[in-house]
């Protein structure tokens, strides 16, 4: 619930649905006839407006701007205008439903506009609120042509509409928010599942799927893919020596760092423990060496503050540009370890490339 803010608003606003049926169905107990008439739709204002903050909610925008209250009690002193001071039936009784005509439309923005693809629930309630709007617009218009007095026909057709057309949209905007939470849901369970909960990079199983739609993409597109393997110098040390909570807040800067020098379209993963891959896309193996020379340097540089503690760290990174005809992304990891093991080998903090053929290790046991 607690990033879900919208669920409780919109079970609000269906609270309020509930209110405003009783003052429906109870109208005759209201001391005049124009008191149930603002009130009623005070309700149906303060519905559409908590459905549209939820909406704002869900899109992490301000849920309740000034401009979004300002016009709902704009309107609401309209209705009240209309009812109190200079009677006219057709105007008090359309402002409800054209404002619904508004946010409704608000709403749908504010899905359509999100910045991931849209999905099935959304592309659905997104269909649902244009109808309900539709069904709105009539209704609204319905009303408007009795004029100031009221007439019999219009209003009969105003009812109709309301009394037909209404409650499946109604229903309609509900299953819709109900789909919309649950889709949320899942697709964060999804991201979950992908995602190193320490770091926020992707797990091995993120990686996994990852990679290989970068690698097609990549042969399809004729661009060259570069593995890197990186794992952080004598980390045992910096947990033995600082603790192990400073171990893993080295882990989530050391991460950070990788993601900011490398573009949204690199990848970044967590094999585990302090060893981390990144996939850089349309870099050949001399330009992603550039690159990371230049993260190399900047962990060298950086200093992991943690409750008045610092701590240094460096990393050794091993490069390997995949050859996308032939290499298996199994093949392509072992190749960039075994470069990854050549920059161990070599005195830590520096980067290797693969090479074909090493030279044999030299023995420093005599024989
Ligand atoms: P090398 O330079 O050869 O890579 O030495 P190293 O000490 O970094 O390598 P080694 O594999 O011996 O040790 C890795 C250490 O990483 C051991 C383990 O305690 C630590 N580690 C693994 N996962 C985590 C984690 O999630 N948090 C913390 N704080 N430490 C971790
Ligand atoms: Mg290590
Ligand atoms: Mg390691």
């Amino acid at each position: 619930m607690e990033d879900s803010p919208h669920a409780l608003t919109w079970s609000i606003v269906f609270l309020i649905a509930i209110i405003n049926s009783i003052f429906n169905v109870g109208r005759e107990l209201f001391p005049n006839r124009d008191i149930y008439w603002i009130l009623v739709n005070a309700t149906s204002l303060l519905q559409q407006g908590l459905a549209l903050a939820g909406f704002r909610q869900r899109a992490r925008l301000p849920a309740f701007p000034a401009w979004l209250i300002g016009y709902l009690v704009f309107i609401e002193l309209l209705i009240i205008w209309f009812t109190i001071v200079d009677h006219h039936m057709g105007l008090r009784m359309a402002f409800t439903p054209f404002s619904a005509v508004i946010v409704l439309s608000a709403c749908a923005i504010v899905i359509a506009r999100s910045n991931h693809r849209l999905r099935a629930a959304e592309i659905g309630a997104i269909y649902v609120f244009v109808i309900y709007a539709l069904v709105q617009l009539l209704s609204g218009s319905a009303a408007l042509m009795q004029g100031a007095e009221q007439d019999e026909i219009y209003l009969s057709y105003y009812q109709q509409i309301n009394f037909v057309a209404a409650p499946p949209a109604y229903a309609g905007i509900g299953l819709f928010s109900i789909f919309i939470l649950a889709d949320d849901l899942s697709h964060k369970m999804q991201r979950l599942a992908i995602t190193d909960q320490l770091t926020g990079a992707m797990n091995r199983r993120g990686f996994d799927e990852a990679v290989r739609r970068a690698k097609a993409q990549a042969k399809r597109e004729n661009r060259d893919l570069t593995l890197v393997l990186a794992d952080i110098d004598y980390f045992k040390q910096v947990n033995d020596k600082f603790g192990h909570q400073m171990g893993d807040e080295a882990l989530v800067q050391f991460a950070n760092i990788l993601g900011n020098l490398t573009r949204t379209e690199d990848l970044l993963a967590r094999l585990g423990g302090e060893e981390f891959v990144l996939v850089l896309v349309h870099s050949d193996l001399a330009k992603s060496m550039e690159k990371i020379e230049k993260i190399r340097q900047s962990v060298e540089q950086h200093e992991i503050r943690y409750l008045n503690q610092i701590a240094k760290i460096t990393c050794s990174f091993g490069l390997y540009q995949i050859n996308l005809e032939q290499d298996t992304v199994k093949e392509a990891i072992r190749k960039a370890d075994q470069a990854l093991y050549l920059a161990k080998r070599s005195g830590r903090n520096c980067i290797k490339p693969y090479q074909q053929d090493p030279s044999p290790p030299i023995s420093i046991v005599g024989g």
